[in-house]
């Protein structure tokens, strides 16, 4: 993966892809202490545009923050270093990785005088699942890893090391045949997948756990979006495990997954076993949107040649 054509851009610079490294001793290597995105860029007829990069770099900054860790740029120079790899690198489609991590200058808890280092890389990244899943849905397994308490880590920051828990997680649900783990929150409420949002449906309301453990999904809040304006209830609220059992139909949400169905929890059917409408309606309007063929909400597609 390390070894291939294109350019990553690295504190400010365009690096060539196989010179963009960094030394064992990097502090987020030993710590987990940093935190990232994960973006991606469609082709529309106008060109390849990035999906709400606005509110994927404003959430880096928050997840900063809430880390602490000094920024050394502005939102506006993250914003086009994501447009300028897409569009160095030829990209068409792609997934951005923008992340932000403290340098090698020292070890130790402390971290003091420690640099701040950003990269975005880009390239082509076709489909978190198989065609088939988008459409047939995806077998999930509850895992028996929980998810992380809001005061053990941040909830509210993409951080590199919340991402111990996502692939225990997910490990775990592969090597039992599943091809998703759903986590449940300290309290054994629904969580979140590993890397998604989740949703479920019964008798016409789409329900979704509140923001406590999960991270603030910008599909979830699109999905949300698109909810109001196909005037379907939507209610953030505590889930439990077996109201997805009893749902009419459950789906996932994220940048990498897109719009994702559950056909199966736990060895339990969902609804009919398959993709429910009000998910495939859901699905194609976020496809529809994202490959700009629809008129509205325009500014959530930003072109990388404009
Ligand atoms: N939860 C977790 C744990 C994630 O890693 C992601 C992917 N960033 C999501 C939810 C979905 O977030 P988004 O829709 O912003 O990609």
């Amino acid at each position: 993966f390390s070894d291939r054509d294109g350019v990553i851009w690295f504190n400010g610079e365009l690096v060539d892809w196989r010179e963009a490294k960094v030394h064992v001793l990097t502090h987020t290597l030993h710590y987990g202490m940093g935190c990232f995105e994960g973006v991606r860029a469609y082709q529309t007829d106008e060109g390849p545009c990035i999906f709400r990069l606005k509110e994927h770099t404003d959430r880096l900054f928050r997840s900063a923050k809430i880390l602490g860790m000094p920024m050394p740029y502005t939102h506006e120079q993250i914003n086009e270093a994501c447009l300028q790899v897409v569009r160095e690198n030829n990209l068409e489609e792609a997934y951005l990785r923008p992340m932000v991590f403290f340098g090698d200058e020292g070890m130790g808890l402390r971290a003091e005088s420690l640099s701040t280092n950003v990269i975005v890389a880009a390239w082509h990244w076709p489909s978190y699942m198989s065609p088939e899943a988008l459409t047939a849905g995806i077998k999930v397994r509850t895992s028996s890893f929980t998810r992380h308490h809001v005061n053990i880590t941040m909830c509210k920051a993409k951080a590199n090391g919340n991402y111990i828990n996502s692939m225990l997680a997910l490990r775990e649900a592969l090597s039992g045949g599943a091809e998703e783990a759903l986590l449940l929150d300290p309290e054994g409420y629904v969580a979140e997948g590993s890397g998604e949002n989740i949703f479920v449906v019964r008798d016409g309301v789409v329900y979704t756990p509140e923001l406590t453990s999960c991270l603030d999904g910008i599909t979830r809040a699109t999905i949300m979006q698109f909810c109001r304006d196909l005037d379907i209830p939507v209610v953030e609220k505590r889930i439990s495990r077996d109201e997805v059992y009893i749902a009419d139909e459950a789906f996932f949400t994220g940048t990498a997954a897109e719009v994702l169905p559950i056909r199966e929890l736990d060895d339990r059917d969902i609804g009919a076993g398959k993709a429910g409408p009000i998910t495939l309606k859901l699905q194609q309007m976020y496809f529809d949107q994202v490959k700009g063929r629809r008129a509205e909400y325009p500014e959530w597609l930003h072109n990388v040649k404009a």
